[in-house]
């Protein structure tokens, strides 16, 4: 699948989403209804019938689950812009977010992950007593602890993102962050994190700068990278993945 997009309208920059095709027996349905109008001399028009009863190649509808873009595509490289407009299509948008991780295991995922290039991250993290277990930062602010320049421990360390799918490379995180930002509703957000959620808030906050977790290794573990990275051919525009559909990369 493919991702298009503009740089002077950011909700143009979504990918399109899927067409998927309506189940067999309604499809059965759908097919007899047609055939059944269509060949006797009761002909009933397709207004009369309504879209629901379509025959699955006569029809697209929207699901939440969004493809997920994975590195190279140019909106995952780029400094997001400011959420402006607090209406319901950017309320639809966090719920398809919302919708997208949980489909891919995510803990986090930012919206340039879904081709939007918008300053927003949706998480979901449960250990922790400071802020809600699942929620939205709109055009966020980070405020982060010093991050230590001791080796990264590939045990206790390694980072996963959805838009490197199936890989994980050790980094250092600052133990402390401070977000600050806004929810779906303009309703200013604050909280504080430590340890692996304060991780989360960089790694989701980092790709609103166009920055993902694998532009930041050290050499030893960035050589690795950039050998898979060629392997797999990544680093072009175009790559994506669907969650729920196509196999998961991290084998949830
Ligand atoms: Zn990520």
């Amino acid at each position: 699948m493919t991702a298009s997009e503009s740089a002077e309208n950011p909700w143009a920059s979504e990918l399109s989403v899927g067409v998927y095709t309506i189940s067999l027996a309604a499809h059965t349905v759908a097919r007899e209804l047609l055939m059944d109008c269509c060949s006797g001399t009761n002909k009933i028009s397709r207004e009369t019938i309504g879209e629901d009863f379509l025959a699955p190649w006569e029809r697209t509808y929207h699901v939440p689950i969004r493809q997920i873009t994975v590195y190279g595509e140019p909106v995952l490289h780029r400094r997001a812009a400011e959420v402006t407009e607090f209406d319901d299509q950017l309320r639809q948008l966090v719920a398809d977010m919302h919708a997208t991780m949980d489909a891919a295991h995510g803990v986090g995922l930012a919206a340039p992950q879904i081709g939007v290039g918008l300053r927003i991250f949706t998480y979901i993290y449960a250990d922790q007593d400071t802020a809600p277990e699942r929620g939205v930062l709109i055009n966020p602010v980070l405020t982060l602890s010093k991050v230590s320049q001791a080796t990264p421990d590939p045990d206790e360390e390694a980072e996963g993102c959805l838009s490197v799918p199936g890989l994980n490379f050790p980094l250092k995180r600052a133990e402390y962050a401070k977000v600050e930002g806004f929810d779906e509703f303009g309703k200013p957000v604050s909280f504080e994190a430590t340890g692996w959620f304060a991780r989360i808030l960089q790694h989701e906050f980092d790709h609103l700068d166009g920055l993902l977790y694998v532009d930041k290794l050290v050499p030893r573990w960035d050589k690795r990278w950039l050998k898979a990275k060629k392997s797999l051919g990544w680093g072009v525009p175009g790559i994506t993945w669907l969650p729920g559909t196509d196999e998961d990369p991290f084998g949830h």
